[in-house]
């Protein structure tokens, strides 16, 4: 392959979506590849939130139906413009809560154990809080999770087989929960596969979309998920505690959610106060209390983004991004010691390169000492996540240029081998 710089420069140089750098706060000091943690702060998202505190210093309570997003319908709103990411119909999908709060909510809803179908299937290498929720939604039920709380195992330590997760789909199995893409290796799971495969055996799927959500297009309704859970700071940039996301299958909406608060009322009978709740018949259904609208406003603009560049065109540009980033890495980091764990074919790989390296927390703060901003996950994982929105094939370039340095000159020596409170 063309190692040079100068090829990275024409990468850029033909990229359509290059026009979008400008629309975000960038730090030209800084290379930001950590967009799968907490994406950066675009203008339109800035735009959004600050006419969510305009409309609070102008109308007072009359936000709540004044202005140009009227609170009261904002939730909803949001919801259906994420729909075209997820492929859902815009009454599926309502912007609420958080993930950890969303998927209390869904499998209060949907973990229905019966007889002997008691047991919830995850897999091993979940994100904890999940793991949690799933943990505690059991023992109000009067489960042990010991018991009821079944894996998928990883034969690698990273990725998963899916004859391995079809095959633990056994008669006493109630509900599955898992996520689109490992948060790891990045591996994405087939979830129509999964799906079908859980439905022929009579039982429930949601998927956790937080790697996913963003990064390349879904189709859940045709698809048949049964639930999806989510959250906006991450690939979708709407900020630090960003309100998150759920979708119900159409099919579902009839039944009374787990738990229901005054905002999953219909919106006619809401203000009508009674103690007999009426739920919305779409995903409204599913709100709890008062949405959170400050941090829900940045959304708004950062949905914008996404409808102006198109979600297929930037997963083109993502997938190059990676496949490049993991190409310069087989050549510039051979026999550094460093792993390339993610998938690589396309269809398997999410939105980031995922290298293990032994010594990767103290790679990553001499990273971080040259401007370059990476995620680390313990206890050997360095993830690698370059935005097409944002980032650039030149960054790219710089990036793997700074670790073969960092690794020839032993600059990482100088650092301690733990990681920092959040990373
Ligand atoms: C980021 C992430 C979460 C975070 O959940 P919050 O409720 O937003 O804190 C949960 N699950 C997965 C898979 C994630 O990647």
């Amino acid at each position: 392959m063309d190692k040079s710089y100068a090829k990275a420069q024409e990468y850029d140089r033909c990229d359509t979506l290059s026009g979008f750098r400008d629309e975000f706060y960038i730090d030209d000091e800084k290379i930001y590849f950590d967009g799968n943690s907490l994406g950066i702060l675009s203008k339109r998202a800035e735009k959004t939130a600050l006419d969510a505190l305009k409309s609070w210093k102008q109308y007072g309570i009359d936000g709540w139906t004044e202005g140009e997003e009227p609170w009261f319908y904002l939730s909803e709103r949001l919801g259906t413009k994420t729909a075209s990411l997820i492929g859902a119909r815009a009454s599926e999908v309502v912007a609420t809560g958080s993930t950890t709060v969303n998927l209390h909510q869904l499998v209060s809803t949907f973990y229905q154990p019966k007889g002997s179908k008691t047991k919830i299937l995850a897999d091993e290498l979940a994100f904890p809080t999940d793991i949690y929720a799933l943990q505690s939604q059991l023992k109000l039920k009067g489960y042990d999770p010991e018991e009821h709380l079944v894996f998928v195992n990883s034969r690698d330590g990273k990725t998963f087989d899916e004859e391995d997760m079809i095959e633990k789909m056994t008669e006493d199995v109630a509900l599955i929960v898992l996520p689109s893409v490992l948060y790891r290796s990045g591996q994405i799971l087939p979830m129509k596969r999964l799906t079908k495969a859980a439905h022929d055996r009579n039982i429930a799927i949601g998927f956790d979309l937080c790697h996913s959500i963003g990064v390349f297009p879904h189709h859940l309704h045709d698809w048949g998920v049964d639930f999806a859970v989510w959250c906006n700071y991450k690939y979708l940039n709407a900020g630090p505690g960003a309100v998150g996301g759920l979708y119900v299958h159409h099919k579902h909406m009839a039944q009374t959610p787990g738990l229901t608060g005054w905002f999953g009322s219909r919106k006619d009978k809401q203000f009508d106060m009674e103690h007999d709740m009426t739920p919305a018949d779409d995903a409204g259904a599913y709100q709890l209390g008062t949405p959170h609208i400050l941090s829900a406003a940045p959304l708004i603009g950062s949905l914008e983004l996404f409808e102006e560049a198109g979600l297929e065109q930037l997963r083109k540009k993502s997938l190059a991004l990676t496949r490049y980033m993991m190409e310069l890495a087989e050549s510039k980091l051979e026999g550094m010691g460093f792993s390339i764990a993610n998938p690589r074919e396309d269809e398997q790989r999410g939105g980031h390169v995922y290298l293990e390296h032994r010594e990767a927390a103290r790679i990553c703060k001499a990273l971080k000492a040259k401007g370059i901003i990476p995620d680390f996950r313990a206890p050997k994982g360095i993830r690698l996540a370059p935005v097409p929105f944002y980032n650039t094939f030149t960054e790219v370039w710089r990036v793997i240029d700074r670790l073969q340095m960092i690794m020839e000159k032993e600059t990482y020596k100088k650092y301690k081998n733990q990681r920092g409170v959040v990373a």
